[in-house]
């Protein structure tokens, strides 16, 4: 174990006591749990930690994210200048400086800043941070045609993270570096305003909508969610399974689940699949 992974784990283990004293279990992905589904690319199954927490504990994180209320940005040009805006607050801020991260790019966001469909993922893995933008290695190649089979391009449609730079090892997220991120998170929702948000994994569904710590994919998917933003407004979230989660289980009944919660957000949009049903392979 290197030094920096050991530092982070001594940092999570100092943040978990802090926490009244949760339990800390260090874990490695294992792939084809729903619970620990969520890892970015991670082609050679990287070491991973995780924390679970007793309800309590998130309800205490939550009361500490509440999002500044913001004007509405009009028009594609409005809400990309915003975006602009709040990105160079972000990397002003850099609200990341106290994280252990391998990052060398800020990964930002990508697409239509007047979507009508937000993808929200956990955090950039090794091809992003590469390239300045999400889901752009295996995990965003499936991501892709997950969009296509919806009849949608990635052009049209709203990509981001709910951390903007790649944890150390893929590591999943903690706490204290969701609650550290969730503001920008949340406007950049609240510019995009879209019609609907899919989550992608576990530790994205859980950062968007704040639920208990002891939530699994299996409860969450396929139901509409709302993620309540200020002024009252309420954007429809969809929880689903994260690409490399379906990477790693590419079975029938995994695509037929992500397919069919898919289907549910098209028909929310009022939108019509390019087929059926999606192409295997
Ligand atoms: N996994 C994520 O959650 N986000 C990315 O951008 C890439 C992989």
């Amino acid at each position: 174990m290197d030094q920096e992974r050991l530092v982070r784990l001594a940092r999570q283990h100092a943040e978990t006591s802090r926490l009244m004293g949760v339990d800390f279990v260090p874990s490695y992905r294992t792939g084809g749990d729903d619970e620990v589904e969520a890892a970015p690319d991670s082609p050679s199954e990287a070491p991973a930690v995780r924390m679970t927490e007793p309800p309590a504990v998130q309800a205490v994180a939550s009361a500490t994210i509440e999002p500044k209320p913001i004007a509405p940005a009009v028009g594609r040009s409005g809400k990309q200048a915003a975006l602009d805006a709040l990105r160079a607050r972000y990397e002003k801020d850099a609200p990341h400086k106290n994280f252990v991260t391998a990052y060398t790019n800020i990964v930002w966001g990508d697409g239509d800043p007047d979507a009508k469909l937000m993808f929200i993922g956990e955090a950039p893995g090794e091809d992003e941070d590469r390239e300045g933008k999400p889901f752009v290695g295996r995990s965003g190649q499936l991501l892709n045609k997950m969009i296509e089979a919806m009849g949608l391009s990635r052009e049209t449609v709203y990509i981001c993270n709910v951390l903007k730079t790649r944890p150390l090892n893929n590591a999943t997220p903690t706490p204290t570096e969701i609650d550290a991120c969730a503001p920008y998170l949340h406007e950049q929702v609240a510019i995009v305003r879209p019609g609907a948000i899919v989550t992608l994994g576990l530790p994205a569904a859980k950062a968007v909508l704040r639920c208990p710590a002891t939530a699994t994919m299996g409860a969450l998917r396929s139901k509409w969610t709302t993620m309540n933003l200020p002024g009252n407004v309420q954007i429809p979230v969809m929880p689903t399974y994260h690409p490399a989660f379906l990477l790693r289980s590419y079975t029938p009944e995994n695509r037929a689940k992500v397919w069919s919660d898919l289907q549910l957000v098209m028909e929310r949009l009022g939108m019509k699949p390019r087929e059926a049903t999606p192409k295997s392979g």
